[in-house]
């Protein structure tokens, strides 16, 4: 177990320019061949970039699918095993992911499945897949309407970051991804929350000094708890209510982007924090301030009680129809396991409403 933590600890490398890591890395083992999985925006923006630095001895393929969630599931699965396979990739092949989560959990799913399993590596471009989904171990795809709903545990080999990728990302993708870092800040490490809070206006040069950082918080909780029995909760601050938001959005007709959703449900669930005796109202007031100052208001005033409790109460975290949340109990501290009630959690989306 010991060797496999020093093993995690070690996959996170930041790209130089010439991306002599990674060029280090494909040379010291020997891949039969290396496929390049990417969406048409990775394609467009990243791939030459990766191209370009790659050693042309290097023998590769690059597999395009179209981008978006919409994409995430077992048809596409099931179109790249059949590729893999007329390619002839062997248990020695590589798989790059490019791309952002989407990508990410993917090519994951894909890679730690096909013939059982070949070797994966992650080069996420996307703000949220840097911070938070090329990192963990979870790799998947939707089923039906329901997220992430087949996958594995399998992590990839090592996960190369080039945050010079961001320069293209539209700003509401960086926005978004910049909710789980001020969550991993929350959870975790109040001097991360402060360095957040101090970025002024909200771009790639204001988030990438602290990519790192917000990379190594959900490592180490990764690496604490990797099957999520404890500390690994911690990582659904804000998500209870967030992801409840994200669906009745997307059922109305008005999606939102993940962070989006996220930053909401942490201001519900901070001032939930408050109302349960656990967070002081003055740490709830700063929570809710500040996220305020980088996220538009979501009209949830359509939403009806019984349709947010009902999502609540699906929610895969739930055992029996106890509601369950990772709350926090000061900025940059969070206890799991919190179970609330109906009417507390009617509040805080009350107060949330009123924020308008
Ligand atoms: P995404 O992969 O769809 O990327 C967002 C958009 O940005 C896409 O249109 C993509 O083509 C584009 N894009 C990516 N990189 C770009 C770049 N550098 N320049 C310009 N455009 C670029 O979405 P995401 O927000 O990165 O990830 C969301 C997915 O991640 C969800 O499916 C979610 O379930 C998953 N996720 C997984 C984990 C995990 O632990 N495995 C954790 C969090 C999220
Ligand atoms: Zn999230």
């Amino acid at each position: 177990f010991t060797i496999n933590l020093i093993e995690i600890q070690k996959m996170i490398t930041f790209l130089n320019d010439n991306f002599s890591q990674l060029n280090d890395f494909l040379h010291e083992r020997t891949f039969s061949k290396i496929f390049i999985l990417v969406d048409e925006n990775t394609h467009e923006y990243c791939l030459p970039t990766l191209l370009g630095n790659m050693e042309t001895d290097l023998n590769f393929e690059i597999l395009e699918i179209e981008a978006g969630e919409e994409m995430k599931n077992i048809q596409t699965a099931n179109q790249l095993w059949e590729i893999l396979t007329e390619m002839k990739a062997d248990r020695k092949a590589l798989m790059i992911n490019l791309g952002g989560g989407v990508i990410t959990d993917m090519g994951g799913f894909v890679a730690s499945t096909y013939k059982r399993g070949i070797s994966f590596i992650n080069i996420p471009t996307t703000l949220l897949s840097m911070c938070d989904a090329s990192i963990g171990g979870k790799t998947g795809i939707d089923l039906m309407h329901y997220k992430n709903m087949v996958g594995t545990f399998t992590f990839p080999e090592q996960i190369f970051v080039y945050p010079e990728f961001l320069q293209t990302l539209p700003f509401k993708e960086l926005r978004s991804g910049f909710a789980e870092m001020l969550k991993h800040g929350l959870i975790a490490d109040e001097k991360h929350w402060n360095n957040l809070i101090q970025i002024y206006k909200l771009d790639v040069e204001g988030v990438v000094p602290h990519i790192q950082t917000s990379m190594d918080i959900k490592q180490d909780v990764v690496e604490k708890d990797f099957h999520e029995k404890d500390i690994r909760k911690t990582l659904n601050f804000g998500h209870t209510i967030g992801h409840a938001i994200e669906s009745l959005c997307l059922e109305q007709g008005n999606p939102v982007l993940h962070g989006e959703a996220v930053a909401a449900g942490m201001i519900c669930e901070a001032h939930l924090s408050y109302l349960e005796g656990i967070l002081s109202e003055e740490d709830a007031e700063i929570i809710t301030e500040n996220i305020r100052r980088y996220y538009p208001y979501l009209d949830i005033t359509d939403f009806s009680n019984d349709d947010i409790c009902s999502l609540l109460l699906n929610d895969k975290k739930n055992t029996d129809s106890k509601i369950n949340f990772s709350l926090l109990s000061a900025i940059g501290s969070c206890v799991y396991d919190h179970q609330s009630d109906q009417n507390k959690i009617l509040q805080s989306l009350e107060f949330y409403r009123k924020l308008n």
